[in-house]
Parts: C-alpha cells; sequence; structure tokens
C-alpha cells in the first residue's frame, strides 16, 4: 500500500464506505492518513456529581436510583432515569433506547460519561455513554482519535481503516538529511504518521505533530522563496503616473486619508512607476481603511489606460465591493467601466462579461477566481489587487503571468500578524502596514455572558434597531454533525426563535454557507440597503463584509471559536460613526472560558489575542483548535508553531545556500518530495 492506493484496497472497505469517504475528499490511502484527527477524547477520571459544571463532558461513577420511566412522544421514546453518587444527583435522559429499562438495574453502579447541563436547578445528562467500571477502566487516559466524519461513517470506521492502513503501508525513504533531523528534533515521518493518529500520551502527540507541522512548512517556505526569484525579477511593464482623475478623488472623498493610509499610497505610487513591477502586501487590521487604497492604485490603472482587476475570496464580498466602487465612480465621476465577474452568473452573462474584457470596453474587472482563469483574456491588465489575500494561492502570480505581461499585483490582508512573522509567510511580497484606524472611530464595547442574558441581549439589539441601526447574530454551524452535541445553534431554527423573540416590525434573514451564492449575494446587498435588520449567519461574513450602519455583533457558542477569529468578528461592527456592541454568549460557563473570552475585552490587537488564548489552554486543548481559517496549512497554525515556523524558515535558508539546487546525492529524497508537492499543488493560502 502506498499513498495512491485507493481506499477501496483497505479490508473492510466496499464501494460504500468508499463513496461516504470520498464525501469528506478521502479517495486515496494517502489521503486517509493525512486526515489527521480532529481532536482527542480522553476518558478522565470519574468525577463527583457535585462537581461536574454545565458546558463540560465528564464521567461520573454511580448508582441508578429507582426504575427507568418511559414516556413516548408520537414516534419517540424517552427515557428518565436519576442516579446519585452521594455527592449529589443527576437526571439521565435516553432516547429511543428503550431496552435500557431493562439494563440499567435499580441500585447497580456504572460510570456514565457525557456532556453536563444544567435546567434550572437540574443537573443532567443526556445521551450519556454507559460503562462497566472494568470497561472504563480499560480505557481511561488513553487518547481515541475523532476524526471529521460525514453521515453514515462512524468515527470507530475511520479509525480501524486507519489502523489498516497504517500497518499495510510502505512509508516513502526519509526525505531530510540525518544533519536537518538532528538539528531540528524531528521523529522520522514514520512515526510521526503513526503517532498522529494513535498516539501514547501526551508528549508524542506534540512531537508527531512537530514533524508534520515542520514538513509543512518547510516545503511552503521552500516553493515560496523559489517563486520570489521568479517574481523579483519582473520589469515592469505598465509604467503607471498619478493623472488628474486620481487627484480628483483624493480631494473630494468624504474623509481624509489617515497618515498610515498616505503612507501606503506613496509606496504604491512609487512602486507602480519603478523598474520592476509591484508585488506588495498591505496589511492592516479589520476597518483600518484597506480598500479606498484598492480604488485608487486601480484608479492610477485606468487613468493610464489599462485595465485593473479586484479580486475577493468570496462571491459576498465581491459583489459589496463592485457595489460600493460604482457607487464611487457615479459620486466622484471616476473613469471607471466596471463589470462584474463571479461564478454564480449565468453561461450567457459570462460569455458577455469576457468579451468585453477582451475588446477593452471594461477597464475593472471586480469578482472571485473566476477572474484569473483560463477563460478570461484581458486586454491589458496592468494591475490585480486580491483583498483577504491569505485566501488565495501563492502561484497566483504565476498564471498571471502567463497571460501576457506581468500585471502589478497589490494584495491585502488583515491578519493581524507581527511583522516578523509576515516577512517569511509573505518573503515573496513587500509589505506595507495601515497601523492606524480612521480617527472618527469609538471604541466597541465588549461583554461576555451566559445563555441566560439572552433575552436582554434581544431587547438591547431591538433598542439599536428602532434607533436605526443593524445588526448581526452569528451561530457556529449550520447542522450539527454525526457525534456532534446537539446544544449548536442553527442558523435557521435560532432564525425563526429570534422572529419570535423580537418584535414583527424587525426584519430577519439569515445567512449561510450552505445557501446558493446568488441567494447569499442578494441577502448581503439588501442587508447592506438597510432593507433587513438583523442578519442570523454562520462565519461566511467573517471576511471583509462593510455595513457600517451595523452596530451590535451577538456571537453565540462564542467558547466554539478561536479568539482571533472572533476579533475577526467583531470588526465587522464599528465601522462608522456610531457606537458599536458586541455580545459574546457562552454556552459553557466554566471559569476557563469566560476568562479566555474576557481576554477579548482587554485588547484590541489581533495577534496580543491569539497569542493570550494560547497560553490559557492546555497542551491536549491546543490540538484540532485553529485560531483562524488563514493560511489553511493541513494541521499547522500560524500561532501555535510560530516558533516552529521560524525554525522551518531558518532551515530552508541554510539549505538554500548549501545546496540551491538540491543536487548533492543526500538531498535526492528532498528534491523528489518537493517536486511532488508542487506539483500536488502546495499552495497552503489556499482556502
Ligand atoms: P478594511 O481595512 O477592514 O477593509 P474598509 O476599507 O472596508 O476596511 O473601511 C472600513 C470603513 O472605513 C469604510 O466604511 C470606509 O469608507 C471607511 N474609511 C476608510 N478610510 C477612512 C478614513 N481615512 N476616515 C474615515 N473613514 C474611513
Ligand atoms: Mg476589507
Amino acid at each position: 500500500m502506498n499513498g495512491d492506493t485507493p481506499v477501496m484496497e483497505i479490508r473492510g472497505v466496499g464501494e460504500k464506505t468508499a463513496k461516504l469517504f470520498g464525501k469528506i475528499g478521502i479517495a486515496t490511502v494517502g489521503d486517509l492518513l493525512a486526515a489527521y484527527p480532529r481532536d482527542f477524547e480522553i476518558f478522565g477520571e470519574p468525577v463527583k456529581i457535585e462537581g461536574a459544571a454545565a458546558g463540560e463532558v465528564c464521567a461520573v461513577y454511580a448508582a441508578v436510583c429507582g426504575i427507568p420511566n418511559e414516556k413516548r412522544v408520537r414516534n419517540l421514546s424517552i427515557l428518565n432515569v436519576n442516579i446519585t453518587d452521594g455527592s449529589g444527583n443527576l437526571l439521565l435522559t435516553f432516547f429511543n433506547m428503550p431496552f435500557l429499562k431493562k439494563t440499567l438495574r435499580q441500585g447497580g453502579y456504572y460510570i456514565f460519561r457525557g456532556l453536563v447541563q444544567h435546567r434550572g436547578a437540574v443537573k443532567l445528562m443526556e445521551q450519556p455513554k454507559i460503562f462497566s467500571v472494568e470497561e472504563y477502566r480499560s480505557q481511561e487516559n488513553q487518547l481515541i482519535p475523532r476524526y471529521a466524519l460525514t453521515k453514515g461513517l462512524t468515527n470507530l470506521t475511520v479509525r480501524k481503516c486507519v489502523r489498516q492502513a497504517l500497518s499495510f503501508y510502505n512509508f516513502e525513504p526519509e526525505f531530510y538529511d540525518e544533519k536537518m533531523i538532528r538539528a531540528n528534533g524531528l521523529l522520522s515521518r514514520k512515526e510521526a504518521l503513526e503517532f498522529i493518529h494513535f498516539p501514547a500520551d501526551h508528549d508524542t502527540l506534540a512531537q508527531a505533530r512537530k514533524r508534520l507541522v515542520f514538513d509543512e512548512f518547510f516545503s511552503f517556505l521552500f516553493l515560496l522563496r523559489k517563486n520570489k526569484e521568479f517574481s523579483e525579477q519582473l520589469p515592469n511593464g505598465y509604467r503607471l503616473s498619478e493623472t488628474e482623475n486620481v487627484t480628483c478623488l483624493l480631494e473630494r472623498l468624504p474623509f481624509p486619508l489617515t497618515d498610515a493610509q498616505k503612507k501606503v499610497w506613496k509606496e504604491i505610487r512609487d512602486d507602480c512607476e519603478s523598474q520592476y513591477c509591484m508585488n506588495r502586501l498591505i496589511q492592516g487590521d479589520v476597518g483600518s481603511g484597506k480598500t479606498i487604497l484598492a480604488v485608487l492604485a486601480l484608479l492610477l490603472a485606468a487613468a493610464n489606460g489599462y485595465q485593473g482587476a479586484f479580486m475577493a475570496p468570496t462571491e459576498v464580498l465581491a459583489v459589496q465591493h463592485y457595489e460600493t466602487i460604482r457607487e464611487y465612480a457615479e459620486k466622484y465621476g471616476l473613469i471607471f467601466r466596471t463589470q462584474l465577474l463571479v461564478g454564480s452568473m449565468t453561461g450567457k452573462a459570462k460569455r458577455e462579461a469576457y468579451e468585453k474584457i477582451e475588446s477593452g470596453e471594461v477597464n475593472l474587472v471586480i469578482g472571485t477566481h473566476a477572474l484569473i482563469q483560463e477563460k478570461v483574456q484581458y486586454r491589458s491588465l496592468a494591475l490585480v489587487v486580491t483583498d483577504e489575500q491569505h485566501r488565495f494561492g501563492v502561484r497566483q502570480r504565476e498564471r498571471l503571468a502567463e497571460k501576457g505581461q506581468a500585471p502589478h499585483i497589490l494584495v491585502m490582508s488583515a491578519t493581524p500578524i507581527p511583522r516578523t512573522l509576515a516577512i517569511i509567510l509573505y518573503g515573496d511580497l513587500h509589505i506595507s502596514i495601515v497601523d492606524e484606524l480612521p480617527a472618527n472611530r469609538l471604541p466597541i464595547k465588549n461583554c461576555v455572558v451566559g445563555t441566560a442574558y439572552r433575552p436582554k441581549a434581544y431587547q438591547f439589539i431591538a433598542k439599536e434597531v428602532e434607533q436605526g441601526r443593524q445588526a448581526y447574530v452569528i451561530c457556529p454551524q449550520v447542522e450539527a454533525e454525526e457525534g456532534e452535541q446537539g446544544d449548536l445553534e442553527n442558523v435557521v431554527e435560532y432564525t425563526e426563535k429570534l422572529k419570535s423573540a423580537l418584535p414583527p416590525k424587525i426584519r430577519i434573514a439569515y445567512l449561510h454557507g450552505k445557501m446558493r451564492p446568488a441567494d447569499k449575494n442578494r441577502i448581503m446587498e439588501e442587508y447592506g440597503a438597510h432593507e433587513i435588520d438583523v442578519l442570523v449567519s454562520t462565519t461566511v461574513i467573517e471576511v471583509g463584509v462593510n455595513v457600517p450602519n451595523a452596530t451590535v455583533m451577538m456571537v453565540e457558542n462564542a467558547e466554539r471559536f478561536g479568539l482571533a477569529q472572533l476579533h475577526q468578528l467583531r470588526g465587522r461592527v464599528g465601522r462608522g460613526i456610531h457606537q458599536s456592541y458586541c455580545i459574546f454568549v457562552s454556552s459553557n460557563e466554566k471559569k476557563e472560558t469566560m476568562e479566555r473570552l474576557q481576554i477579548l475585552n482587554r485588547s484590541n490587537d489581533g495577534f496580543f489575542i491569539a497569542s493570550e488564548d494560547l497560553k490559557l489552554r492546555g497542551p491536549g486543548e491546543l490540538f484540532g483548535i485553529r485560531q483562524s481559517g488563514d493560511f489553511a496549512f493541513r494541521i499547522g497554525d500560524i500561532y501555535t508553531d510560530a516558533a516552529l515556523l521560524k525554525q522551518a524558515s531558518e532551515a530552508v535558508d541554510m539549505l538554500l545556500q548549501e545546496d540551491p539546487k538540491l543536487e548533492r546525492p543526500e538531498h535526492g529524497y528532498l528534491r523528489q518530495h518537493l517536486v511532488r508537492a508542487a506539483a500536488n499543488g502546495v499552495d497552503f493560502r489556499t482556502i
């Protein structure tokens, strides 16, 4: 068995299971082994009922009191039974498991493991797992992997398949030389793959993770350096100089540029006139005003008679930019002839767009990835701006260069990372930082609350809406996955609940990732036009959406999010002149959880927030938690693994010094490995 062997060849995997694997992107044994666990379940020491906190998954050793009581509601059987361990009582509820009436003997002792909840004064667990003491002890303190699943595929199946795959796998020879392994303290790749799935303890898990993260960073950085060599020497084919149309916009804008914006605008102009092509990153926290810089640069291209393209990671955002720029153009008499190009347009509309782009009838194209696909032929593309750059691939530039004379590249990102890391991760770009917010902003007021606060929060939202403002309510995901606790708020259901809780004249709509793009765009447009007051949404709105009239951001299940992500969400409000508010609702009122969320109160610095978050978590918790979806490494996380990122960067530098073309025999396997990585599109900045 090797990486390319189809999963069907694993014993026990038939067509049905293979299909289910296919649904989650696993076709080969290689894919399976690279589908690292989401997290690990640890059967900890049972606790006293008295000390079991709501929101926590734990085990209790307790006796059944009384005979289980069965209720029937339509087709559903609901079984209730009380248990006690002397320190307190707990109510257990089981759905559709009537047979437990016989199994759970009155007075019998068992270990019950599940999520502790409070309902009034009653502590309860729904659907806990039941163990005999021996059963439980045999698994106690082991790290049991939990995988991303799909309906019909169980964790046990995946676990068995991974075990088998590991035992029959023909591991590729070690690709680093002895020196690299020793200098960086790495496990072998084989050990790492075994231990990432089945670690003996936390320490082995950390070691395994280290090797895999190092590999990922190493390949990425190596290819990045190569990319840099390529793009650094591109001559400037489009000298762009400032014209009246551009200065005119600057004079007529309703606000003066901040000093930071002015500084960056100058850097952009200098690049565009220099000997080489521009290749620049604008980094600036949410709300720092990056869009206007993009508009100015695009206007510069148009004013010099060329075309520009403005690319956004989502259709929602692309459409928003399109509307904003059209408004600007109308208001200030800009010379833009704009064209939208997104995946959800009809074939006919797309063909018409292609024609206008090719003939030069339009000089500004705004859209998603669709902009740089093969079918699009530009007449004179001089500048490509990408918003939220980290969501795009690093080699996009090469692809663009193949379209003719290489255009100037300007990318924008709100990922809060310190300069030292930015230099590593964006080694192929020059960096400009917008380190100042517009002066008219009021700091956002935050609060962290439990679910009991909801009615008050709703009242607050109603009050803001009455005053003409708008609100967002964020829920973690659309439907609970199999095996997931059912406590996640579901966007669609939540919207219904909210409708009955708020006055009927308040207009409420929802948005989630599984909706058709055209519907998403429509909802966002209506929200932007203030035809909707409250938007219930998943994190699809996290990236870049700008509705300055929105003043309330309420996040449900806030404990489920990384703090950096919450910080991004918070950035959706406080974008205008009105006082804005953030309400983080945690359904887990454990002290540590609340303390973690309180960090958001203390700081507005995204990187500080992410690093504090990590300090508060235990090593077991770290696994699988991502601070944000930026830099889609498979396992590495730029925050958690910042030190390792630097280490990998130094290792790449050293290698490139010693053997830049990897010609030495001891680098033969590494060369093969990297060539394969490049061919498989190691493109970790991709979604
Ligand atoms: P981001 O950097 O997050 O992309 P945007 O470019 O969307 O931020 O800007 C956020 C809001 O701030 C927009 O409504 C924009 O019009 C406004 N804005 C931008 N620059 C300034 C400025 N210098 N003074 C006041 N408001 C500004
Ligand atoms: Mg933006």
